[in-house]
This record gives C-alpha cells, structure tokens and sequence, in this order.
C-alpha cells in the first residue's frame, strides 16, 4: 500500500457514472487484498438506499490508473503550473486582443462538478465576455431542458425517484433503463413486483433488456415517437379523461395544440401504421393510458437525441398538461439525465444559452443582474456557439483557443473527422483531463494534470434535481489540481484577481447560491439561497438534498408545480402545438439502413474509466453492430464476423450480433469504443453533425449507412 493511500479518508462521496447519482461509501486505504470490499452503496442516499449497479460497485478499480495524467505538458513536455498558466493565460489574452471574446471557447462535461462549472461560466460569460461555453451535455440533455421551458418557462423536473415507484404506469420512452440507468430500473422493477397491477410500457424501436419488466413494448419506427403522444392528446379529449378544470386555470394554447394533433393523428389507425406498430398494441397503451391517473412518462436519450427532440418532450408535456397528471405523487413528465452532473451545468449556466442560475440572456434583466452580481466588467450579451456550431467554427478558423475539460469530443461529437479538423486547426487546444492517453489529449496543445472521482470536491445535482456531495478523500496524485483551481488560476493570471481569488470550493458553492437568490426575491424556479451563507463545515457535512431549497427552506422541495403554478410570467403552463416528424437522416437506396446507437451496460461513456476495470470487460467485451437475421443473410453476414459500416462522413468495423432485437432496416452499435480500445470502429464517425435547431442537440440516434462483410470470425 502507498503512503498516498495511507493519508486518505473514508466517507460517503456519490458515483460519478449516470444521472442516478448512487450514495456510494468509498471505505480507505484500501488494497486489491481487502476481503471488505473498498466501494459499497449508501444505505441512506436516497438515489440508491444502499444500491449499486455493476459499474458503481467497480469503482475502486478505476481509482488508480496506470495512465493518469501527473504534471501539466505544454507542446508535449512536462513544465510547471505556473508556466503552463502563463502560456494559456497569454494566448488568451492575445486572441481576445485580437479576434474578440468569442475566439475563445470551453467546451465542458458533464463530469465536472457544479463549482467547477460555475467558475468556467463566470470566467468565460463575465469576464472574457464570451457565452462560448457549452458541454457535452449537449449529446444527452439539451432537447429536454427546451421542452421543459416552453411548456413550463423553466428548465425544472417536476418528479422524484419515489414517483417512479408510486405509479400506476409507468411509459418509458427511449431508454434502456436496465443498462444506462440500472439502480432507478432496479427500484422500478422491485415496485413493480410488490404491485402487480402496476404496468410498465417500454417504446423504443429495439427490444432491449429493459423489455424484462414491461408489460408492452411497442417497437416502434425509429424517431416516430411524437406521434403516439400526439395521438394520446386527440384521444384523451375523446375519452372524457382532459383535466378540464386544470387546463383552463393552469394552463395556456391547449386548443391550438389540440387542433394540430387531431390534424397530425386523426386516428388510432393511421398512428398504428405511422409508428409501425400494431392497431392491437397501440390500443392497449390508449385504453392503460385513459385508466390511469397515476402516471409517468419517462424519457432519456431516445427522445432527446433527435431533429425532433425539442418537439417530442412537448408532445409527452402536452399529454400530462391535458389531463392534470403532473405536480402530484406517481404523475409527471420525467427526463433523466444521462451524466451525473449535467443538472448541475444547467443550473450555473453551463450551456451557450444559457446566462446563469437558469436565467438566460432572453431573461428580463437578467444580464444586469449577474453583471452586478459578478462585477464583471466584460459581460458576454448573446448566446454563445452550441457544441456542434463551436467545433464548426473552430475549423472555420472563428474559435482560436478551446479549453476542454473532462470530456472526449474526439468520440463523443458526431463526424468526427470534421472534429479532428476543427482541432488540428485551433491556435492552441487546452485539455484538462486526468487520463494521459485519451484520442482527445493526443490533439492537445497544453494538458492540464486534472483530480478525478474520490479526489474531487463539490457537489453534482442527479436526475431528480437532488444535489449531494462528491467528496475528496484521496489525496491528488502528482500535481493533479481540482478543475476549479486551474480556471482560477488562469483568471487570476489574465488579471481578474479578486474575482476568482476562492480560498476553498464551499466559498464557490455559497457564491452559486447567493446568486441564484439575488435580488430575486419570489423567483422559485432556481432557488438554493438556503445555502448562501455555507460554512465549510457545514459544506462539507452537506447531506442530498432537492431544489430549490430557499431561504428558510432547508428541507427542499420533492415535488414541483403542486400548487399548479409554473415559471412563466403568467404562472401558467404552454401547450406547444406538435406536429410529428421522421428523422432527418433516413434510410435510402444509397444507404439502406439505419443505423442505431446507445450504451452497453457495463461501459461508460468513451471507456477512459471504466476500460481500466477488468471485470467490466467480461459483459461486452468488443465493439459490435447488432442486425436482424434476414438482413445478415442477405448480406452474406456471419455472426461475429467483421462488418464495414459506411456512412457519408466515414467507416467503423465492428463485429456482427446477429439479433432479433432490431427490426429489418435498422442496425444498432454502441457508442464506447475508441481509437485507444479498438482502433477504426470508433461508431461517432458514422454519425451526420444534424441537430434539433431549437436545442442544438445532435441526432445521434439516427445515421444513414450501408453494411458489407468484411470477413473473418
Ligand atoms: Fe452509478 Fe448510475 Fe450505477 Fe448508480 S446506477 S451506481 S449512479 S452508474
């Protein structure tokens, strides 16, 4: 054992894989030897109650790489901190001299944590004077938070965990909870058991694991899932079921809404064949959905990652809008995130749209009121560049210094040919990472060495807007610093002393409270103000708790909109008229399939993690493209046997899964694989850089390609 780990603290910190955001207890020093094993679930965490998933439970794997990241590297040799924040610090400044604000740009994770991103927006939004600062999470959220503001005027989660386990049904759109977001399918799946009567549809054009427990699955058309809603709207004013009392007090734009979806899926027929699924089927969804006042509809990256994401959150919204299902115990509209903080950037302002504590630049007064807030005196005015603009625009030659923080846009953008050359020609490409080898720190200009989980400090926020504690208790190793620090570091250096000068991370987390109360007395959408006035203490006691957690409010609040009140300025809810559309890349004579991506459920992200636990490997172990049988005998198409995937922006082998679980037309090929764990089947070459135009997310669940054998077993 190491006299590092010999300094460290056992505690309660949270996993840093998915959305769920699991209590974990990491028990220290540990050693490979330990009959007691070092990582176990918090018994009073209540994401998990004492729960962990395969990848939660393997943490303690993954603590200490061989290939971390231990001193910062500027053109490829190591070099102090202080000169490799000179020389970022420098280009910036030179950049902003020369080109303006926005020929600077971070592009951040959802990953790092809360206090992090909040310094990153600070920097960039107050004092750089550019909202080019966008995430990752763009990929896995963005469609989500839009239709959240326009049907609510807020990006707010009306649900709880608990809910899931209270319905009646539960409609689960576009997610392969069983593998991607396993401890909240685990409480589902125990619920249901205890309650037979509970029924659970899955629509997802794959059957996958989570199929297990439902009652129903519709496998429906890929992208044609507005459509079942819309379709729900029309029938429930035909059943007798719309919530008239709560649609007149509570609400706004039903009519228009109604009109558009009876012209949209004027019949259950039509929406059958529009889907593709069967009139029987289709019906027993319409019949469980008019019997059923508790209900959930739960969605995650299936609906989001679409041309139509934006659209398909409303058209569910709608359906709970319309018949009073939400703001009460078992109902509601609930997206799950897929990060374990990517509810934690939105609520600093983490994304290009975004200003901060979920005001946007669009918001009345707002800009003022974080400029005297922040004293800034270089307030971005405008929204900044979407993460698939902002790699557009640093090839164009527009975005001249990128700092990238925790994140691999190298596999994780779609077309990543386009991304290699968005970074080969930034002037300088930072990247803060605690990996050394990642296909993104190979493109890197200067790397700064970056603390990872167990040794980070601050807070994340999970799906159910519940904010709890990742704990440092190992010591850095090497001269890893907290992401924080360096972007501190870095203002300080380009002369914004005072404003970044943070003695301790809780001092960031109280600002970030402070300001999310501002002058903002009766705002309740962002609330946290409780905890403007933190103590380290205090801070670092802090127990899981859901906002908004006003002043005089410590307990939080579980559930929203109870009162039927929402965040626009009249208090009432947005219908939002839908009218429900295929994908935008579609199968064709050229490219006869469509191609389908997703996660498997033992991998994270691009593997720069969980490739470093050997018993992770043991579920899926290579890449693979999944194809029904009448395709791959077609095709000449063994199983396992090496295939050629083409796209219009570039290639991936993967190897063949003969399958049953896509239709015929489709494929399906999970997204982990790297040019680092298996080289050219990296799957985001494959896919088009199409997004949503109101969110900006990519369609990454839809690319065209054709398919050719390439041999071999
Ligand atoms: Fe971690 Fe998610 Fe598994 Fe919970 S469900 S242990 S948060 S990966």
């Amino acid at each position: 054992m190491t006299a590092t780990m010999m300094t460290a603290t056992s505690g309660k910190t949270t996993c840093p894989y998915c959305g769920v955001g699991c209590g974990v207890n990491l028990t220290l020093p540990y050693s490979a030897n330990e009959a007691v094993p070092p990582v176990s679930g918090d018994l009073e965490h209540p994401a998990n109650f004492g729960r962990l998933c395969v990848k939660g439970s393997s943490l303690a794997q993954t603590i200490q790489s061989d290939d971390r990241l231990l001193t910062p590297m500027v053109g490829g040799h190591p070099v102090a901190w202080e000169s490799a924040i000179k020389t970022v610090s420098a280009k910036i400044a030179q950049v902003v001299k020369d080109h303006g604000p926005d020929a600077f740009a971070f592009y951040l994770s959802g990953q790092i944590l809360t206090e992090d991103y909040y310094v990153a927006n600070k920097l960039a939004k107050g004092f750089i004077g550019t909202a080019n600062v966008d995430t990752n999470s763009r990929l896995c959220m963005a469609s989500a938070v839009v239709g959240y503001k326009r049907a609510f005027g807020s990006d707010t989660v009306p649900c709880n965990y608990e809910d899931l386990e209270l319905c009646d049904l539960l409609i689960m759109v576009g997610s392969n909870a069983a593998w991607t977001h396993p401890i909240l399918y685990q409480r589902i799946a125990a619920a249901k058991k205890q309650r037979p009567n509970m029924k659970v549809v899955v629509i997802d054009p794959r059957e996958t694991a989570t199929c297990d427990i439902s009652d129903l699955h519709l496998a429906i058309k890929p992208g044609s899932d507005a459509a079942i809603f819309s379709f729900l709207l029309s029938d429930s004013v035909q059943a007798g079921i719309l919530d008239q009392g709560f649609v007149t007090n509570h609400t706004n734009g039903f009519k228009a809404a109604l009109a558009q979806a009876n012209e949209s899926t004027p019949s259950l027929s039509l929406t059958a064949d529009f889907c593709g699924v069967s009139e029987q089927d289709l019906a027993s969804l319409v019949d469980w959905w008019r019997d059923t006042a508790k209900t959930i509809t739960f969605y995650s990256q299936g609906v989001n990652q679409s041309s139509s994401g934006v659209d398909k959150c409303n058209a569910i919204i709608n359906c709970h809008l319309a018949t009073g299902r939400i703001g009460k115990e078992g109902a509601g509209p609930f997206s799950i995130t897929g990060q374990p903080n990517a509810m934690g950037g939105r609520e600093v302002g983490g994304l290009a749209n975004q200003l901060a504590a979920h005001m946007d630049f669009a918001t009345p007064g707002a800009q003022d009121l974080v400029q005297r807030f922040w004293q800034a005196p270089n307030m971005a005015t405008k929204d900044g560049l979407k993460a698939v603009d902002l790699f557009q625009a640093m090839e164009e030659g527009k975005v001249k210094v990128v700092w990238i923080m925790s994140t691999n846009p190298m596999v994780s953008l779609p077309d990543t040919a386009q991304v290699r050359r968005a970074l080969e020609k930034c002037e300088l490409v930072i990247v803060s990472d605690c990996k050394a080898h990642t296909d993104t720190t190979v493109m890197a200009d200067v790397l700064f060495p970056a603390t990872g989980w167990s040794e980070k400090d601050g807070t994340v926020t999970n799906s159910e807007r519940r904010i709890s504690r990742q704990r440092g208790l190992l010591p850095a190793p090497g001269e890893a610093k907290h992401d924080w620090w360096a972007i501190c570091e870095v203002a300080k250096s380009l002369g914004f002393q005072s404003a970044f000068s943070y003695q301790s991370i809780h001092e960031i987390f109280a600002e970030h409270a402070a300001l999310s109360a501002f002058e903002n007395n009766g705002r309740r959408d962002f609330d946290i103000g409780h905890f403007s006035q933190i103590s380290k203490a205090e801070y670092d006691a802090l127990i899981p708790v859901q906002w908004p957690v006003p002043e005089g409010r410590p307990e939080g609040t579980k559930r929203m909109f109870e009162d039927g009140r929402f965040f626009t300025p009249d208090g009432r809810a947005r219908f939002i008229g839908i009218t429900p559309s295929f994908p935008k890349s579609r199968a064709s004579q050229e490219w006869p399939f469509t191609l389908n991506t997703g996660r498997v459920r033992d991998q994270w992200h691009t593997m720069t993690r969980t490739g470093d636990a050997a018993s992770l490997a043991k579920h899926t172990a290579q890449p693979y493209v999944e194809i029904h049988p009448k395709d791959a005998k077609r095709l000449a198409i063994k199983d396992k046997a090496l295939v050629r995937l083409t796209s219009p922006y570039g290639e991936a082998l993967l190897k063949a899964k003969v399958s049953r679980a896509v239709a015929l037309g489709n494929v399906f090929a999970p997204i982990h694989w790297t040019q680092q764990f298996a080289n050219a089947s990296v799957v985001s070459n494959l896919i088009p850089q199409v997004v949503d135009p109101l969110s900006g997310q990519p369609e990454s669940k839809h690319a065209q390609v054709r398919l050719e054998a390439v041999g071999g077993i």
